[in-house]
């Protein structure tokens, strides 16, 4: 059985002093680490603060980027090797705003989730077609390319790992959520990509989130489909409140 896991992308939001007030409040509440992973990844000045206030307690942090590098003449960039000595756990990588705001590509992105495995983190690699490639019907030729590219030459061991978030770009921030029938064929098709390039014992084992607009009013549904092992969820965890219901909707 997958375990479900609910990570919340803060992006560029939140203040210092909120997010660790949120970080103290919800540390103690998170329900037994048994039943879901719980986790939020924070804008990269916040990590060591919430690493901190979150330690021992079943409360994850993790980073919403960082480079393919240990160190080096990279000036802005943020290390796996700096992101694991603070504590941090999961690693977003390929979100797709860094796609489309910051050019990056499935290599890119691959890189990096090689890169975050050797250094102990727990990539969260994602995917998601635009509305015109939906559109266009090339939604599967898109989510292939995608999940095969980022996740190449990855070990099964290391695919079983990690987490995968199905994001369609047209239902991030937008408060279009796509029906749990449509997230669900989503989240499975990429677990058919999974299969064909690792086999079926790394499909069976990898999470597969679902992402765009979720919250706590919807996120029953989607958690009843299954192949949706859970959600990253942007603005529905900025706030302690709906990001503990979205942890006891599990
Ligand atoms: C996201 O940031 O990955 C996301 C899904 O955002 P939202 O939940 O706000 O749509």
């Amino acid at each position: 059985m997958r375990k479900p896991i609910i990570a919340g992308n803060w992006k560029m939001n939140l203040s210092l002093k909120d997010a660790v007030a949120f970080a103290e409040e919800v540390k103690g509440t998170v329900p037994a680490s048994s039943k879901v992973d719980a986790a939020v990844c924070a804008p990269s000045v916040f990590l060591a603060h919430l690493t901190e206030a979150a330690a021992g307690t079943d409360l994850k942090i993790g980073a919403q980027n960082m480079y393919d590098q240990e160190s080096g003449a990279y000036t802005g960039e943020i290390s796996p090797v700096m992101l694991k000595d603070l504590g941090v756990t999961y690693v977003i990588l390929g979100h797709s705003e860094r796609r489309e705001y910051f050019g990056e590509t499935d290599a890119f992105i691959n890189s990096k989730a090689k890169k975050a495995f050797e250094h102990g983190l727990v990539p969260i690699v994602c995917v998601g077609e635009t509305l015109e490639q939906r559109e266009g019907g090339q939604f599967e030729s898109v989510i292939r390319e995608q999940t095969a590219n980022s996740l190449k030459g990855l070990t099964v061991d290391q695919v079983k790992n990690l987490v995968v978030a199905y994001e369609p770009v047209w239902a991030i921030g937008t408060g279009k959520s796509a029906t749990e029938q449509d997230a669900q064929d989503s989240c499975k098709f990429v677990r058919d990509v999974v299969a064909a390039e690792f086999g079926t014992e790394a499909a069976e084992a990898v999470r597969i989130q679902y992402g765009g607009s979720v919250k706590p009013e919807n996120i029953k549904e989607y958690m009843a489909q299954p192949d949706i092992d859970g959600a990253l969820v942007g603005g529905a965890s900025l706030e302690t409140g709906s990001f503990l219901k979205l942890l006891e909707a599990i």
